[in-house]
């Protein structure tokens, strides 16, 4: 008879709302048990151990050791670990790269932290669940739901920060693997659109940010997003009107509710910005725009009213572009 899969032997705390089994494609995952509402928290849970190195530094001996230190009962846990829920790891370095979270450290480099549960979460590019960094309590992750999770739907949650503004073939080099989501399924039109989308999302918050949002690993030489030098050098300088700013960013919201991509955190993530910059406006027509705009109840709402303001000059340009400049470092402009 065959042995039960290890991850069967895992240890979930009591009334965690999934178990782990085969979803296809995809060796092992997460499955919801109970209902899960929006907002809910998933599982909240400390590191098996941190090995304090950048994850590039940390050596075979250096895992062997932290392992060593662990109760016989976590020890276990990490030993049941396989590759993709199938193979036994060969090096304990790839156990750890494969089953770590990055823990945000305010006080120095970023360490990784081994999370035998939280790592049984596969990908998704439209995920129903979130693992915030702003959650760090302790040194542990929480998860929670972005949606209501229905009974049996398997839980996923997005491996990368900036997959909102790539591409599906960008995402799957990223990923080192195919992905079979919702998103990267979908038929041949939905997914130029989808494409398109993101892609309007990136060049979109080059020009308010001034930076580019995907970050390339290595030395790739990569195409600007935006290719007129005029627009690319003001939006670096910071250069670009309120109005600009606003509209800009109203698209970037409305585009990732059409993705499927919006949800509690990125609100709470990008609407203090947004109600900010509807304050700035000093033109009095200006500023009745913005406030009427932000008083509508949808993001194409506020974008229908805001559209209004595009290519409008703004009493205060000068003092928000000098202001950013002096928050970025950069001198001031003449
Ligand atoms: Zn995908």
């Amino acid at each position: 008879m065959s042995q039960p899969h290890p991850y069967l032997s895992l240890h979930l705390p009591p009334n965690t709302p999934f178990e782990l089994k085969p979803s296809l494609g995809n060796g092992w995952g997460a499955f919801a048990t109970r209902p899960i509402p929006l907002g809910a928290l998933i599982l909240r849970e400390a590191p098996l151990f941190v090995i304090p190195k950048h994850h590039t530094e940390i050596t075979e001996t250096d895992t062997q050791a932290a392992v060593q230190q662990l109760p016989l009962h976590e020890k276990q846990q990490f030993l049941h670990l396989r590759y993709n829920g199938g193979h036994p790891f060969t090096r304990l370095t790839h156990a750890c790269a494969e089953n770590s979270f990055a823990l945000p450290n305010a006080n120095g480099p970023t360490y990784y932290g081994v999370f035998v549960l939280l790592s049984r979460l596969n990908h998704s590019c439209v995920p129903n669940s979130n693992i915030p960094d702003t959650d760090v309590e302790s040194g542990k992750i929480a998860c929670f739901a972005t949606r209501d999770i229905a009974v049996g739907e398997e839980i996923t949650f997005c491996y990368n920060d900036d997959f909102a503004c790539r591409t599906r073939q960008e995402r799957h080099r990223a990923l080192r693997f195919t992905c079979v989501c919702s998103a990267c399924q979908a038929s041949a039109s939905e997914q130029q659109l989808s494409d398109l989308r993101r892609r309007l999302m990136r060049g979109l918050h080059y020009l308010t940010h001034g930076e580019d949002t995907v970050i390339e690993p290595g030395p790739v030489a990569v195409e600007p997003i935006i290719a007129d030098v005029r627009l690319r050098k003001a939006a670096e300088n910071f250069n670009t009107p309120l109005s600009a700013r606003f509209v800009h960013t109203l698209l970037i919201m409305h585009l990732l509710e059409e993705e499927g991509l919006m949800d509690y955190f990125m609100v709470a993530r990008m609407g203090p910005g947004i109600e900010q910059t509807a304050s700035l406006f000093e033109t009095e027509s200006n500023a009745r725009i913005a406030r009427l705009a932000m008083a509508q109840e949808t993001w194409l709402g506020k974008l229908g009213v805001a559209a209004r303001l595009y290519d409008r000059k703004d009493a205060n340009d000068a003092m928000v572009t000098a202001g950013l400049r002096m928050l970025h470092g950069l001198p001031e402009m003449r």
